[in-house]
């Protein structure tokens, strides 16, 4: 496992080492013992399958391109996350990311291990029939490893609907008369997908920001400010504020999260920045994300980068680099883009006292540090972009069932139970000196370690 999520993983075992009241049972030699057969077991993948997927491309060449899926830990249910096409992927990237799946379907109570699976190739370079070829492929190589009660890819950075429902086409082909709704999810509605699925991350990492910053700020004032650690002094320090929020990213999860942002009547927060692959795009008095956002649809994702651009969708900001997102003065910082987006470099010039992880792992254990130490509130990737691999989860049941939710239903389901995950942590996170994503990794790591102990796996 590497480097972040595997330190955080044996801080918590280390923390659970010293705690009387978990498995009371187990002491002495056999404790230790037992220790070790998690560490273990958590930093190492069950299994690491590559391959490399012959492609003709459609100028006559044939290209061998790597790819992987990785499937860390089974022990709660099918293998479950995403598959990423970017050419920075590699195994220790896929690896780490399929150990952090693990560890947020353990934290979120949803019944399935942890995988991820990466293409080592950038989508923009390649036609939608090679893409479609690429697809075909993975699942073909893959195929004895994937399936509903196996292992469920899902769309990751530089996928969507459409290669889920590639994917989901090919493993019904190679298939025939299995059940195949449940072998992906994120699929197209026509296609058996869940209403609500492609919006659930980014709603559901704005959820997590509101819910803290005002349902649970709101319930909890008066405890907050007589028992209140750096963290809470931050909280209560940008309660009832008109906040400035930048977005970085402007995908899936980014374009989302900035919709959710500009809507949103419970904080009085305006989005004064987002960004994207190209630039940053900012005006203090609030951007017009819809128009944005209209615009981003019909430009391949793109934001405007230029003044025609701008024009054209309507929408007024000032055009800066694509990184001064990152130290704008702002309240709120959401980081949906990318990995390593904070770090040891450039944490000083951070501004934001309120930063919500859309991507995975942008801050890296170095900047994560630093920023605890000034108190400020980072809401971690396990916690706060859980929302996709809860909405895949019912998307997994309806498909089982083949009866489907209303999008109302959907939303309703997923605040419920981020909410339920919220309030195991949050009280401790407020009344304790450690960060919340130590506190994430502890709960999740328990419960994890409890369930490999009922099933007999550490000895
Ligand atoms: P996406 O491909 O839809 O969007 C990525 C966005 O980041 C684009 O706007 C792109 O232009 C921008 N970007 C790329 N390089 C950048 C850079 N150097 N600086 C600034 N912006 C840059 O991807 P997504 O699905 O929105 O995923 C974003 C992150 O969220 C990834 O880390 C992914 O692992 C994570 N995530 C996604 C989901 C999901 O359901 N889509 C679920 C959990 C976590």
């Amino acid at each position: 496992m590497a480097s972040q999520t595997g330190a955080i993983v044996q801080q918590s075992l280390n923390a659970m080492m010293e705690d009387a009241t978990f498995l009371p049972q187990v002491q002495g030699q056999r404790r230790e013992q037992a220790f070790q057969s998690l560490a273990a077991i958590l930093s190492t993948p069950n299994k690491v399958h590559k391959a490399f997927l012959r492609i003709a491309l459609e100028n006559g060449n044939v290209v061998r391109i790597p790819a992987y899926r990785i499937q860390h830990n089974d022990a709660l249910g099918p293998y479950k996350g995403g598959i990423r096409f970017h050419e920075s992927v590699s195994e220790d990237e896929v690896t780490n990311l399929a150990a952090l799946m693990t560890l947020k379907n353990a934290l979120h109570e949803v019944p399935f291990g942890g995988g991820k699976g990466g293409v080592v190739i950038n989508p923009r370079s390649y036609s939608e029939k090679e893409l479609y070829q690429i697809c075909k492929k993975y699942v073909q190589y893959f195929t004895d490893v994937l399936g509903p009660d196996k292992d469920i890819p899902a769309p990751d950075m530089g996928t969507g609907e459409r290669e889920m429902d590639w994917m989901m086409a090919e493993y019904k082909s190679i298939h025939p008369g299995s059940p195949y709704l449940g072998s992906f999810t994120g699929k197209s509605i026509v296609n058996g997908g869940s209403l609500g699925r492609k919006e659930a991350t980014g709603k559901g990492v704005y959820f997590t920001f509101r819910y803290m910053m005002h349902d649970f700020l709101h319930d909890n004032k008066d405890w907050l400010s007589r028992g209140s650690n750096a963290f809470a002094a931050t909280a209560l320090a940008h309660a009832d504020m008109p906040l400035t929020i930048a977005v970085q990213g402007f995908g899936n999860v980014g374009s989302v999260t900035a919709m959710e942002a500009y809507k949103c009547t419970s904080i009085r927060g305006r989005v004064v920045a987002v960004s994207d692959r190209n630039v940053t795009l900012y005006n203090e008095g609030g951007l017009d994300i819809p128009a944005l956002t209209a615009f981003a649809i019909a430009n391949r994702g793109d934001l405007p980068s230029s003044e025609a651009d701008l024009q054209a969708s309507g929408a007024r900001a000032q055009i800066l680099d694509r990184e001064a997102v990152l130290y704008l003065n702002v309240n709120v910082l959401f980081l949906a883009a990318l990995e390593d987006q904070i770090h040891g470099g450039n944490v000083q010039d951070v501004k934001a006292r309120i930063i919500v992880e859309g991507a995975n792992a942008p801050v890296t254990g170095e900047a994560d540090e630093i920023l605890a130490s000034k108190g400020t509130i980072i809401i971690p990737d396990i916690l706060a972009n859980a929302g996709g691999v809860i909405v895949s989860y019912f998307e997994w049941l309806q498909g089982k069932e083949t009866q489907f939710y209303s999008e109302e239903e959907i939303y309703r389901q997923l605040y419920a139970k981020m909410q339920k995950t919220m309030n195991s942590i949050l009280p401790a996170y407020f009344g304790d000196p450690l960060p919340l994503r130590q506190n994430c990794f502890v709960h999740a790591v328990t419960k994890l370690s409890t369930v490999l102990y009922r099933q007999g796996k550490l000895y």
